[in-house]
């Protein structure tokens, strides 16, 4: 590893760059911008030619290391002169090299992590915070974001890019239903405060809009009371068609706080299915498990209720992070599918693509989340759900044991596959994909909304430069 670290621009511009081809793009940006603080770095470089997925795989020409939206400014600005594409990066768990922009500049965008209080039920934080660190900091003044993902290592730039759903969001819809206002730098290198009523076009466009209009630098977002536990319960079924009745039965009548559901491999029999399902409730009202269970048809001499502070129930896939570090399987590819189906023919389609998937290919600790969810909170323009009141979501969470290139191609052939006949159904990609995606697809993804978005990413970002990743 190679450093070479000299004084900063004054705008405390850092660059890490890496000297083999660097030496010419060191030469481009110090005669434009007159950048004078560089770092040369192979290994930064290696790494954000690289992502959670392990898929694809893209050099930068630099990474950048902001330290204020003023820092990205001035980036963006020198880009637009050279033309030089650029990517902002959050936590890198993109699956297909949607945060890389090959001979291009990354942006890293973890030291811009801040949380600027919480006051009034809302909280301003920097977009490169992770939502653990956001979350560590409201549940210490009580409060909560309304939606959390399953996983709180993500950043907040990175969800609010893609929308964010949790087992939350029948209720609440999605992490960008929660944004009150947004600070973003465009790609013409302009600092612009949006929201419903200041730039809604732009406000419109950045949430869940793959950070084709700008980078987004701080977010102002909505917060509830925490509730004081978590009565999880995870109920386990025969097939299909019962675990799928009682999560529509659930969804319905409104017995959950949090509903999801899933089919697991089990080595020997094939498939278990399960729904996994919570009660948020403060310490003196614990739910009574016999009604908040009645009438569903699950083996019920398998139930399993665990009952844990809201906390640790909201940080319980750490414990399973450190699992997969530990055996490996972290790290190894990840060709995942994540999609919306309509309720109408999600338990014909799931069907479907259970008779095709082996146990391998999902792997031991893989498996295909699908449940219901209500459309009604979901308000973000760009988050594109299929038609109706409630929509499936189906996720192939593969995390098979192999890694060769051959299998790897295969797999992410089925998800293209499975996803042009997701689109025939009526259903929709969440847009983290590992699948190669054209620029047509991306117009029927967005479908009715293409237009618009297109009109405001030209008007903000003429010069295409930014988040070249998704095609
Ligand atoms: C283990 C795991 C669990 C997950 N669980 C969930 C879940 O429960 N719910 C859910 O919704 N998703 C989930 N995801 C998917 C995840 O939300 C997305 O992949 C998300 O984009 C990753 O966030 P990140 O910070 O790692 O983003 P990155 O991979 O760094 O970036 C993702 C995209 O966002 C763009 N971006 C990043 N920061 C900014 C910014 N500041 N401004 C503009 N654009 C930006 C990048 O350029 C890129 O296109 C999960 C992923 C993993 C790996």
């Amino acid at each position: 590893m190679m450093t070479d670290r000299r004084s900063v621009l004054g705008a405390g511009v850092r660059i890490a760059t890496a000297m083999a081809c660097g030496a010419v793009a060191v030469k481009q940006m110090s005669a434009r911008e007159h950048l004078d603080g560089l770092i040369a770095d192979d290994a930064i470089r290696s790494a954000a030619a690289s992502d959670f997925g392990r898929l694809v795989s893209k050099q930068p020409r630099a990474v950048f290391r902001p330290a204020s939206a003023g820092d990205i400014a001035s980036l963006m600005r020198w880009a637009a002169g050279s033309e030089v594409k650029v990517a902002a990066r959050g936590q890198g768990h993109s699956i297909y090299g949607r945060a890389m922009a090959e001979d291009g500049v990354v942006i890293d965008m973890t030291a811009m992590n801040s949380v600027h209080g919480v006051q009034d039920h809302r909280v301003t934080v920097d977009a490169g915070a992770t939502w653990e660190r956001l979350f560590e900091e409201t549940i210490a003044n009580g409060l909560t974001p309304p939606v959390l993902t399953n996983y709180l290592g993500l950043s907040i730039g990175g969800t609010l890019a893609v929308g964010g759903i949790g087992a939350t969001s029948a209720r609440y819809g999605m992490q960008t239903d929660q944004v009150t206002e947004l600070e973003v730098v465009t790609g013409e290198g302009h600092r612009m405060i949006c929201s419903e009523t200041s730039n809604p076009e732009l406000f419109d466009a950045t949430r869940a809009g793959l950070g084709q209009c700008g980078v987004i630098t701080r977010a102002t977002l909505r917060l509830m009371r925490a509730p004081d536990r978590v009565r999880r319960y995870q109920l386990f079924y025969p097939g299909l068609s019962s675990m799928t009745a009682d999560m529509q039965r659930a969804l319905r009548e409104e017995r959950f706080d949090q509903l999801q559901g899933a089919v697991i491999p089990d080595g020997s029999v094939g498939w278990r299915y399960l729904i996994e399902a919570a009660v948020h409730y403060d310490d003196k009202a614990a739910p009574d498990d016999k009604a908040v269970l009645s009438e569903f048809s699950d083996e019920r001499n398998a139930v399993v209720v665990t009952d844990l502070a809201f906390h640790k129930d909201a940080t319980a896939f750490a414990k399973l992070e450190s699992m997969l570090r530990a055996n490996g399987q972290w790290f190894n590819p990840k060709p995942w599918l994540l999609a919306f189906l309509p309720a109408s023919n999600a338990e014909r389609f799931a069907r479907e693509l259970l008779g095709g998937l082996t146990a391998a290919d999902v792997g031991p600790f893989g498996r295909v989340t699908f449940y219901p969810m209500h459309t009604r909170a979901v308000r973000t323009p760009l988050v594109r759900l299929p038609d109706g009141d409630v929509v499936f979501v189906l996720n192939v969470i593969r995390m098979p044991t192999v890694s060769d290139g051959g299998t790897m191609a295969r797999l992410i052939a089925d998800n293209a596959t499975l996803y042009h006949r997701i689109r025939d159904l009526g259903g929709t990609q969440y847009p983290v994909s590992a699948l190669p995606m054209s620029r047509d697809d991306w117009r029927a993804h967005f479908g009715p909304r293409w237009r618009v978005f297109q009109g405001v990413r030209k008007r903000h970002d003429p010069k295409n430069l930014l988040t070249p990743g998704y095609v």
